[in-house]
């Protein structure tokens, strides 16, 4: 068992465990996991999540490259690694239902009653939508593709980008027209540079281009994120609409409208994926030390972590997944001080440390330690490389994560 300063356990009576449940098995719930375990072997953990499988989201657009599974971690395999219990369900975690589950110290989950002694709400700021490469869910899915001609973010949860771009090509046998992106956030970048990389490899003949209602990419980063990567897509000839909204994708047209003026307009489009964003609404509050705030009372064993929590405190509250692993492993901590004689507990303080985004397989923009130290090209996607690896360390049971 690891050292953890100021957790001095409790002498449990024979056969009693610390019961602990977490909601939501993405990176701020993995994260909670290795790091319970490492400091509380003994602890009986449950992981509650609808879906069968861990899906290591940050590299969902690299599934023009590479098949869904290569991102997938079946729970069977991490409730060995780290003998924990999985339950395939969904919870429900609105403010009200979260007070009772303090007071009762039990919770519903599906059929089953779970009793415990600390909850950790780690369930992202998406609602749930099942992931996975359940070979009926693709074939059902693949039924409506013919028609379908709007994706989202959601729709690459069950079928790698590759395929259901060449279901959809397949389907439609259209002449040349454009493939449009929407939303110039990471997300849409990154979605962006692969199809093109896709689509150049593959000898597609459709033009691509990037809506957003902002009138730069990447706004939420330093300008020059920005410049670099307007410059690399007028050398790849994708088009770029700036402050205008996307309306609506019609059979092989699209229909936007100029932010400013108002003006609406149509071009030729035969596919439109809309990469616009998490629900911001519904966050879970927190103290400083991670345990949930609910109808203005402490809920001193419930913690949320990760995209769908906001902690008051001094640390980032940015829905990435370095935000939301630093949240997860904190409030294991604070989870298993608070269990112990001292109960004294961790403000969070994190900041993010960088962030990369990936313009296709060879060349990424980021910047390191301070924002305005932009990185770009083959440095930029080594310092991505370390990230996801430390990540996948974590998942094998090394932690590697000193700040
Ligand atoms: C394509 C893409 C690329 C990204 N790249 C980066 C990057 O390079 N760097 C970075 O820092 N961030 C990146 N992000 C953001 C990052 O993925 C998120 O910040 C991170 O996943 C948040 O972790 P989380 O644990 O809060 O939520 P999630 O990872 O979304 O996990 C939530 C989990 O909860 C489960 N769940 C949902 N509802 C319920 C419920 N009601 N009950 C129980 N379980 C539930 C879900 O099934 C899921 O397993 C990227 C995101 C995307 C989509």
């Amino acid at each position: 068992m690891a050292f953890l300063p100021l957790y001095v356990p409790k002498i449990l009576p024979k056969n009693d465990r610390l019961r602990i449940v977490i909601a939501g098995g993405g990176y701020a719930g993995m994260a909670a996991l290795t790091t319970l375990r490492r400091h509380n072997p003994d602890a009986e953990i449950t992981l509650i999540d609808p879906n069968a499988s861990h899906l290591k989201v940050t590299h969902l657009h690299e599934t023009f490259r590479y098949p869904l599974s290569d991102f997938l971690i079946p729970y069977t395999v991490l409730e060995q690694r780290f003998s924990c219990h999985h339950i395939c369900s969904t919870l429900a975690t609105d403010e009200a239902t979260l007070r009772r589950w303090q007071h009762d110290r039990c919770l519903q989950a599906g059929d089953q009653q779970v009793p415990f002694d600390y909850l950790l709400v780690a369930s992202g700021a998406r609602s749930f939508v099942p992931h996975g490469t359940d070979k009926d869910a693709v074939v059902a899915a693949g039924d409506t593709r013919g028609t379908k001609n709007t994706f989202h973010l959601e729709d690459f949860f069950t079928i790698s980008g590759a395929d259901l771009l060449d279901q959809f090509l397949a389907a439609r046998n259209a002449a040349p027209s454009c493939i449009s992106v929407v939303g110039g956030g990471a997300t849409g970048i990154q979605f962006l540079f692969e199809l093109a990389g896709y689509l150049r490899r593959r000898r597609i003949n459709h033009g691509l281009r990037l809506i957003d209602d902002r009138e730069r990419v990447l706004q939420q980063f330093p300008k020059g994120f920005s410049r670099y990567v307007e410059m690399r897509m007028l050398e790849l000839d994708i088009e770029f609409y700036p402050g205008v909204h996307f309306l609506e994708q019609r059979t092989d047209t699209l229909l936007l409208e100029d932010k400013t003026s108002g003006r609406q307009f149509v071009l030729p489009s035969i596919l439109s994926l809309l990469f616009t964003g998490n629900r911001q609404a519904n966050l879970i509050k927190t103290n400083s030390f991670g345990q949930v705030v609910a109808e203005g009372k402490l809920l001193e064993n419930v913690f949320a972590a990760g995209d769908g929590s906001i902690y008051s405190a001094p640390g980032s509250n940015t829905m990435t997944a370095q935000s939301a692993v630093r949240k997860g492993k904190l409030a294991a901590r604070n989870i298993l001080r608070h269990s112990g004689v001292l109960k004294v507990l961790e403000p969070y303080l994190h900041h993010d440390l960088g962030y990369v985004v990936n313009l296709g397989p060879e060349d990424a923009v980021g910047w390191l330690a301070i924002e305005n130290n932009v990185v770009t090209g083959v440095p930029a996607l080594v310092i991505r490389e370390i990230i996801e690896a430390r990540y996948d360390l974590l998942l094998s049971g090394v932690d590697t994560y000193l700040v």
